[in-house]
């Protein structure tokens, strides 16, 4: 049984592709319940670094 908090997921900046990426990489992890999976993604989209939008291509 899976009792946990419901971990707070960071957003995706908006215009950003590689967010976007993540993001979706992430949902399919979640799809196929690979939490460990998630929790990478997770990582990996706050560890994305973001300067003012507009300014990162
Ligand atoms: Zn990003």
């Amino acid at each position: 049984m899976t009792v946990s908090l419901p971990e707070l997921e960071p957003v995706p900046a908006t215009d950003c592709d590689v967010c976007a990426a993540l993001c979706s990489q992430r949902e399919e992890a979640r799809a196929v319940g690979n939490s460990r999976m998630v929790r990478d993604w997770n990582d990996e989209l706050r560890n994305h670094p973001h300067r003012r939008s507009g300014d990162w291509k």
